[in-house]
């Protein structure tokens, strides 16, 4: 049966019906069929980390907020998964940052651009860039090399959710911090990034949006206190990192200094000790 017919109350509610916005992206020509295959090892490591958001996420969504807040030309990279799943979020995100939308894909189509750029439209967006033909990055040779001159050509910070090794590798040899959201804590792109959100798309963006907007009216600091009141429930005793270079922080009295590599770790030790259930 479709998803739309299982009850809320179904034990897979969620999934299922997010699988059926991974589908109606394929219907719709904005994900690709091998974003299925994407889609379902994600879901496979979201079973493993009990599809929760753990304290090391809640950690990193604190962090990438910061750092979103203090880019100087921060962009939203946005390809046929992350938009199917959640383009009224990654719009939201860019009002909440002042980031531009950039779509770039793995598998050339300029079709497929077009229909995501319509649906981010169709979601809000005032403006989505296209990736032209003049302007590159280097340090990767396809499709995914072309960049718009106004967007991650030169952006400081580039949000990049569910990405690929390669890409995400490239944009930090180009300079980029690079925050990327990916459920496997083990793929190049969860290693090669600054900031690594372990946790799903369609879950974290929303804390990420709350969190930017907390810093924005700078009321209280949610983003810190999420992290906080995860570590309390966790009841976890987090390392500080001191290596992390603590004039570029704000005052965070009672929560950890961020480290990737310690996020990483934490989200491996969950999936191997099967403590996510
Ligand atoms: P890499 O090239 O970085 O080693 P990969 O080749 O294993 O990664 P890709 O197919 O390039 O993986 O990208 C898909 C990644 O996105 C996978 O790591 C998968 O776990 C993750 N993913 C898929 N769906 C979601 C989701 N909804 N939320 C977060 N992560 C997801
Ligand atoms: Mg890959």
């Amino acid at each position: 049966m479709p998803a739309s017919d299982v009850p809320p109350t179904h034990p897979r509610y969620l999934s299922l019906i997010t699988r059926e916005r991974i589908v109606a992206g394929v219907e719709r020509g904005v994900t690709s069929p091998h974003g299925l295959i994407a889609h379902g090892r994600g879901e496979a490591f979201d079973y493993l980390l009990g599809e929760a958001t753990h304290l090391f996420a809640h950690e990193a969504i604190a962090e990438a907020a910061k750092v979103l807040k203090a880019a100087r030309h921060p962009v939203i990279s946005v390809n046929g998964n992350a938009c199917a799943l959640a383009a009224g979020d990654l719009v939201a995100l860019a009002g909440a940052t002042g980031a531009k939308l950039e779509v770039n894909i793995f598998h050339t189509s300029a079709e497929r651009e077009q229909a995501i750029r319509n649906m981010l439209l169709e979601a809000g967006a005032r403006e989505v860039l296209m990736p032209g033909r003049t302007h590159a990055i280097q340090h990767i040779e396809h499709n995914r090399k072309w960049v718009h001159p106004e967007g991650i050509l030169i952006a400081d910070v580039v949000f990049v959710p569910l990405e690929d090794g390669d890409r995400c590798g490239a944009l930090v040899q180009n300079g980029k911090t690079v925050i990327t959201v990916d459920l496997n804590p083990l793929s190049r792109t969860a290693k090669t990034a600054q900031i690594t959100i372990v946790d799903n798309l369609t879950r974290c963006l929303p804390l990420l949006v709350q969190a930017v907007q907390a810093l924005n009216t700078g009321t209280t600091d949610n983003a810190n206190a999420n992290a906080d009141n995860a570590n309390a429930n966790a009841n976890v005793n987090v390392n500080v990192n001191v290596n992390a270079n603590a004039n570029s922080l704000p005052d965070r009295t009672h929560a950890p200094l961020y480290s990737n590599s310690r996020t990483l770790a934490e989200a491996e030790r969950t999936l191997r000790t099967g403590t996510g259930n």
